[in-house]
C-alpha cells in the first residue's frame, strides 16, 4: 500500500508480509530460530547478502513489523525493538560512547535512567553533567570538548517540565553531538523529536504504547546511518524483544492515535478540575496556560499528554491520606494504562534520588503523579473529589 501523510493511517495499515494462510492479522512468530534451504543461502544470511530471518535474538517479523510502524510514526528511517524501556536507554547510550567521554543530561529524568548515568557510566570513564531541563545557558555552559552527547526526556517523569527540542537539537549540531531524546511520555502521537534535530528516540513501550499494562517493551528509532551501530550490541547483550511482547505492541499502535485522544482530554479535564480546587496547592500540566513553559508546550506538541501532577495542602501527610482514599483509580507505579493510576514519586520511582537530589527537579515529599486513564471524566472526577474530601 502507498504511504498515507497521515502516521495513523499507517500504524494501522502496516504489516509484515502474509504466510502462506493469508490471515487478516499477522500471527505470532513463536520461534527462536528459522530454517534455511541451502548451506549457500545460511552463509548469505549470516553473511547479511540477503535478507532473511535465522534467530530471534538477531530479527523476527513481529519486532520488524512493530519498528517499522513506530518508526514510520516518529519520521525516521529506522530501529531496533528492546526488551524494556531501560534496555532502549542503556544501548543508546553505551553503543555510542567510550572512556573518556562526557555527557550532558537533564537532572529531571526517569529513575532508572538517573540510576546508569549516575552510578554505572563513571564505572567505565563516562563523566556527566546534570543541568536544568528548561535552562539553556545551563546546557550550552556544560558542553566541553570532551561532551559527546546530550540526554534529555520531555516532558519530564514526574515534574512535567520541558526542553526546548529546537535549541538543544541546534546546541547538538554546533557541537557535533548525539542528541538522544526519551520521548515516552509524548509518544510519537504527540510529539516527534527528530523534527527538532533529535539523533536518537528512546521509548519505553510499556507505557502508552501497550497502553494497557500488559507487557514491557522499549525501542530506539533513528536514521540507519547511527542505528547501525545500536543494532550490533542489542544483538550481541540480548536486549531483544519477544515475539509475544512486540505482536502486542504493535497491535497496540493501531490504536495510540485514537486512546491518546481521549488520555489528553482527560488529563487536561482532570488539571482543570484541580486546578479549581481550593484544596491543591500546586498543578503542573503542559497544556495549562499556568505551566510556566506553555507557549513550548505548544509549539513542540501536539497535545499535552496523559500525566497530571499535583500538590494538596497538607504536605506528605496529606498526600499518603490521600492515595490511600481513592477508591477506583488505581495505586500504582506504571503509568500509560486504559485505567486511571496515581503514584507517590518521592516514596517509589525516585526513592533512590536524594533528597537534595528530588528537591532539585521539583519532586516534592507532597508530589502526588496522576496517569488519565480511558474511563468516562465524570467517574474519575468524583473518585478525585471524594479522596481530597477524605484526605482532610
Ligand atoms: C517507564 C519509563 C522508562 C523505563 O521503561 P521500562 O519499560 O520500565 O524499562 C524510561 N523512561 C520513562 C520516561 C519512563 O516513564
Amino acid at each position: 500500500m502507498k504511504k498515507s501523510k497521515h502516521p495513523e493511517t499507517n500504524a494501522i495499515r502496516t504489516q509484515a508480509k502474509r504466510s502462506v494462510h493469508k490471515e487478516h492479522s499477522v500471527p505470532i512468530y513463536a520461534t527462536s530460530s528459522f530454517v534455511f534451504d541451502s548451506a549457500d543461502e545460511a552463509r548469505a544470511v549470516f553473511a547479511e547478502e540477503i535478507d532473511g530471518y535465522q534467530y530471534t535474538r538477531f530479527s523476527n517479523p513481529n519486532n520488524d513489523e512493530f519498528i517499522e510502524k513506530l518508526s514510520m510514526m516518529e519520521g525516521v528511517e529506522t530501529g531496533v525493538a528492546t526488551a524494556s524501556g531501560m534496555a532502549a536507554i542503556f544501548l543508546s547510550l553505551t553503543a555510542h560512547l567510550q572512556a573518556g567521554d562526557h555527557i550532558v543530561v537533564s537532572q529531571s529524568i526517569f529513575g532508572s535512567t538517573h540510576q546508569i548515568i549516575t552510578n554505572l557510566l563513571p564505572r567505565w570513564g563516562i563523566s556527566h553533567t546534570y543541568v536544568d531541563i528548561d535552562d539553556n545557558d545551563d546546557w550550552e555552559q556544560a558542553v566541553m570538548p570532551q561532551t559527546r552527547l546530550l540526554f534529555v526526556e520531555t516532558p519530564s517523569n514526574p515534574s512535567l517540565d520541558l526542553c526546548d527540542l529546537e535549541y538543544l537539537g541546534d546546541l547538538a549540531k554546533r557541537n557535533n553531538l548525539l542528541f538522544v531524546v526519551d520521548n515516552t511520555f509524548a509518544t510519537p502521537y504527540l510529539q516527534n523529536p527528530a523534527k527538532f534535530g533529535a539523533h536518537l528516540i528512546c521509548h519505553s513501550a510499556t507505557k502508552f504504547i501497550d497502553g494497557q499494562g500488559r507487557v514491557l517493551g522499549g525501542a530506539i528509532l533513528g536514521p540507519k546511518s547511527i542505528i547501525k551501530d545500536v543494532l550490533p550490541m542489542a544483538r550481541q547483550t540480548g536486549a531483544s524483544l519477544s515475539p509475544f511482547s512486540s505482536w502486542i505492541l504493535s497491535k497496540s499502535l493501531e490504536t495510540l492515535a485514537i486512546r491518546m485522544d481521549r488520555h489528553c482530554a482527560n488529563a487536561l479535564a482532570i488539571a482543570q478540575f484541580l486546578e479549581k480546587s481550593k484544596e491543591v496547592k500546586t498543578v503542573k500540566y503542559p497544556f495549562l496556560p499556568s505551566h510556566p513553559q506553555f507557549d513550548l508546550a505548544k509549539k513542540q506538541m501536539t497535545l499535552g499528554g496523559g500525566l497530571v501532577s499535583f500538590e494538596l495542602h497538607g504536605g506528605a501527610d496529606r498526600c499518603k491520606n490521600f492515595i490511600n482514599n481513592v477508591e477506583m483509580i488505581s495505586h500504582t507505579s506504571n503509568l500509560g494504562d486504559s485505567r486511571t493510576s496515581i503514584t507517590h514519586p518521592a516514596s517509589t520511582t525516585h526513592s533512590k534520588l536524594t533528597s537534595e537530589e528530588r528537591e532539585r527537579v521539583n519532586i516534592t515529599d507532597g508530589l502526588i503523579r496522576l496517569s488519565a486513564g480511558l474511563e468516562h471524566i465524570d467517574d474519575i472526577i468524583i473518585d478525585l473529589q471524594k479522596a481530597i474530601d477524605k484526605s482532610k
